[in-house]
């Protein structure tokens, strides 16, 4: 940085202000990557929703800015997104993006963008928290693969601890479906949609797959689980086809559990990768992975939800977030 000083020190009048120049266009530039990313469809009032009538109204800090004539308020295209308040630049979210999209930890992200840890955490979990919205309407249909899986409770990171720590890789003190453990509800169809949540602890009930599943799945849909009784009277309700499956059986060919199996060996090492995640979070590595496994940008995601959550409501979540 001293070195930078002294080379600014030493320009010209003239090529400070080309440095300038070179500098907020640079920024422009960013601004206008984004801009086309958020109206993709069009351009509409992020804090009205109305599409017409808008009218661009100059610059502001290297923003084009807009106008609605409907409700008289100005935006751009940071307005009312994850991005908005944030006192760091577009520029440094998009690094920390790229940070996520190489699964980085959240200390080399930190130190990568030049923001604190707790920054770093924090976005990781505004992120996901929006991108948790994108993936909200997902439906399934089809041939749904449904199953459940089981992950340990974890209370890592919060202040108020319930029960004493347990040694990581330690097991927990009851050997199978325990109250001890967090049920993850998960489907997916052939076209390679998912769904994925914690729903409750110990054993799934037909009561919490109606919260997971319910008004997710496209009418006529085929199901195939495993001879789990909550599953049976789940369809029976839904009046959906079902296929039960025996353990390390086919049905026809097509019926069958590899792909639900493969979705969840695939999402407990890729929750391994972080070194024990809270259950407090777990949602939103579930939602991390799976927007990975379908392929949508991170990027995209995010600025295509209108967010308005505020740092104060941050960590306001329950520490097992049972449905
Ligand atoms: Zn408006």
């Amino acid at each position: 940085m001293h070195e930078l000083c002294n080379v600014l020190l030493s320009l010209t009048k003239d090529e400070k202000k080309e440095l300038i120049n070179l500098l907020k266009n640079t920024n422009t530039k960013q601004h206008t990557n984004l801009l086309e990313k958020r109206f993709k469809n069009g351009l509409y009032c992020p804090r009205c929703g109305c599409v017409e009538n808008i009218v661009r109204y100059g610059f502001k800090n290297g923003h084009q800015r807009f106008k609605c004539k409907n409700c008289g308020r100005i935006f751009n295209e940071i307005t009312n997104s994850v991005f908005m308040c944030s006192k760091k630049s577009f520029d440094i979210w998009e690094k920390y993006i790229e940070c996520m999209i190489n699964e980085f930890t959240i200390r080399k992200s930190a130190k990568i963008c030049g923001i604190c840890i707790t920054t770093a955490f924090i976005w990781r979990h505004k992120i996901l928290d929006v991108l948790s919205k994108k993936i909200d309407d997902i439906k399934l249909s089809g041939v749904i693969e449904v199953d459940e899986t089981f992950f340990p409770i974890s209370y890592k990171g919060s202040r108020q601890m319930p029960r004493p720590v347990r040694r990581r890789g330690g097991g927990t003190n009851i050997r199978g479906i325990s109250k001890e453990k967090v049920c993850v509800s998960c489907g997916v169809d052939r076209g390679g949609n998912i769904l994925g949540m914690v729903s409750n602890l110990g054993k799934i009930t037909k009561d919490k797959l109606n919260k997971v599943f319910g008004g997710k799945i496209i009418d006529n849909s085929i199901i195939c689980s495993d001879g789990e009784k909550s599953y049976k009277d789940f369809v029976k309700e839904h009046d959906y086809k079902h296929v039960i499956i025996k353990s390390g059986r086919y049905k026809n060919g097509i019926y069958h559990l590899n792909h639900i199996n493969a979705y969840h060996n695939g999402l407990k090492g890729f929750i391994r990768k972080f070194n024990g995640v809270s259950t407090k979070y777990l949602n939103n590595y579930i939602v991390w992975n799976n927007i990975k496994k379908m392929g949508i940008s991170i990027i995209e995601g995010v600025v295509d939800i209108v967010c308005l959550m505020r740092y104060r409501t941050f960590a306001d979540r329950p520490l097992i977030p049972v449905l």
